[in-house]
């Protein structure tokens, strides 16, 4: 439960923080692309099990692996990607954190 809680506490509340505190002009438009960075999870559609609550998303998952965790970690260095960088920076290390905890 505490996992679960700290898991989905980085995917959601973390996104809203930085939204709040740091977008105050564009709060809403950058709290949904930092959500998007959820939609990784869709390459969890290729996997079987689809979900694994024992497996961790890091290095298993075509979206969650090493080259394209690299490639989101470049995303915010450019002002048009910027958001959406940050996005997928805080949903991997959401992921990380709870492979620690499995
Ligand atoms: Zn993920």
């Amino acid at each position: 439960m505490f996992r679960l809680i700290i898991h989905y506490g980085i995917h959601f509340i973390v996104p809203v923080l930085i939204a709040f505190i740091f977008f105050k002009e564009k709060k809403l438009k950058t709290l949904l692309i930092l959500l998007a960075g959820m939609s990784i999870d869709l390459d969890h559609l290729l996997a079987t099990p689809i979900f694994d609550a024992n497996r961790c998303s890091i290095g298993f998952h075509p979206l969650h692996s090493y080259l394209a965790i690299i490639i989101y970690c470049t995303l915010p260095f450019f002002r048009s990607t910027r958001i959406l960088g940050l996005g997928l920076i805080i949903h991997i290390i959401a992921d990380i954190v709870d492979c620690l905890l499995i």
